[in-house]
């Protein structure tokens, strides 16, 4: 049906890429394209030989011209952003420039502060809707299907949803003292900067990690979970009807949390760049440099997440509560595609989100979150790409 282009080839663009391979009638061809190509060219010769048609480039995501060339000798339907947040308004301008569909799962973030907001994409609507081509901002599992089960509940459960918490809960267990499921420098950034949530129109700020709540988890059982800023929390306050009140939560075990406090007052987890032997170099980048490779973290690793939303609302002038979430196993996602649960949640959405432009069922000039789309055939491709979703109307609340 069409081509994709693919911008990096860390852990959650290997999962989509084995994905669009599963899925080769949209998929018909891919070109996988990042700042280091040999890791494009080692995933290539893991999947070449099935019906996409695969190939490979090297590409500087910052520069601008170089990503226009690099889509105008491809010519992709659509480019999937697979790299880091910083890379998103490069990418998007390389898309206008050419007028090509964007897909991303992570939005813009300057380098220099960490602040997740969704204004700088925003501003791109007008340009993308007179270019005549789609933005779909997060299609990754938070953002992500979070925005879809949002869209979901909005279309088919409730009138109106007044309350909406979403649980990310991560129990795998990959043997190491420290280390991040995902880019460390982003999970730094993000599980080290305030918390917040949205109260009757306004952002409530909290200091990092201050709001603490015990869940138990569907298949996983009772874990600590902590209120975090997350930038869903933005777009779903605008898009989803009634809503008073929205909180993200995500667990952490102790000793996670300890070893980031002791970085943390060590001063590794700063952004700030320092002089070290003549060099500027920004502790933060430097921890990164240390710490596990996230994609190595994959045959090691046991045990299951589970991430969803609960809602509250009203159906028919009647209370009603209600809770989406999907459960997803490390081992399995390894035994699959080669990476764990927290890659395979993010590229699974990604290859769908993607999929949805290519073929046609979602096609809205602008740029738009992805709870502005109908859910339903997102929903179904869930359940048919490696992430069933369950659901439950007795839910325990969060307090
Ligand atoms: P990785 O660090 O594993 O991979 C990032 C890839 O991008 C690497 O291949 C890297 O290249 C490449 N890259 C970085 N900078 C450039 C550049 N300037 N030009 C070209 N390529 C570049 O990250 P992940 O796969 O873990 O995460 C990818 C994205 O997914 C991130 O934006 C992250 O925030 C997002 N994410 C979203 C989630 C969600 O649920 N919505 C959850 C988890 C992640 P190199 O190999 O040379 O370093």
């Amino acid at each position: 049906m069409g081509k994709a282009l693919i911008i990096g080839a860390g852990g959650v663009a290997s999962v989509c890429i084995h994905k669009c391979c599963q899925n080769p009638d949209v998929f018909e061809e891919i070109c996988i394209a990042s700042r280091t190509k040999s890791k494009c060219d080692a995933l290539k010769a893991k999947l070449d030989g099935g019906k996409t048609k695969i190939s490979t480039a090297q590409v500087n995501a910052d520069n601008v011209d170089e990503l226009i060339a690099l889509i105008n000798e491809f010519k992709p339907d659509v480019v999937i952003n697979l790299a880091l947040p910083y890379q998103d308004l490069t990418i998007m301008d390389a898309c206008l420039a050419t007028k090509v569909n964007y897909v991303d799962t992570a939005n813009y973030e300057p380098l220099d502060t960490a602040k997740f907001e969704y204004k700088w994409q925003w501003a791109y609507r007008e340009r993308f809707e007179k270019a005549g081509i789609t933005a779909l901002l997060g299609s990754g599992f938070d953002p992500g299907v979070t925005g879809v089960f949002s869209a979901y509940a909005m279309k088919h459960e409730f009138d109106e949803i007044n309350y909406i918490d979403i649980l990310d809960c991560n129990a795998g267990d990959h043997g190491y003292p420290f280390a991040t499921n995902f880019n460390p420098e982003i999970n730094i950034r993000e599980v080290s900067a305030k918390g917040s949530y949205i109260e009757d129109g306004k952002w409530i700020e909290t200091e990092p990690m201050e709001i603490k709540r015990v869940y138990n988890f569907p298949e996983i059982g009772e874990k600590d979970m902590y209120l975090l800023h997350h930038e869903e929390l933005e777009s779903l306050a605008l898009n989803i009807k009634g809503i008073k009140r929205i909180r993200f939560f995500m667990t952490f075990g102790q000793s996670y949390l300890t070893h980031l406090k002791c970085l943390e007052n060590v001063g590794m987890t700063s952004i700030e760049p320092i002089d070290f032997e003549g060099h500027k170099i920004v502790p933060l980048q430097f921890l990164k440099a240390v710490l596990p490779d996230p994609a190595s973290l994959g045959p090691r690793t046991k045990g299951k997440t589970n991430i969803g939303c609960i809602f509250i609302g009203k159906k028919d002038g009647k209370d009603k509560t209600y809770y989406l979430y999907n459960v997803c196993d490390h081992e399995e996602c390894y035994k699959e595609v080669g990476s764990q649960a927290v890659s395979y949640t993010t590229g699974v959405p990604a290859m769908i989100g993607a999929a949805m432009l290519l073929t046609g069922k979602w096609n809205k000039p602008g740029v738009h979150n992805i709870e502005e789309f109908d859910p339903d055939p997102f929903m179904e491709d869930l359940n048919k790409f490696g992430l069933p979703w369950k659901e439950s109307y007795n839910p325990d609340l969060v307090e």
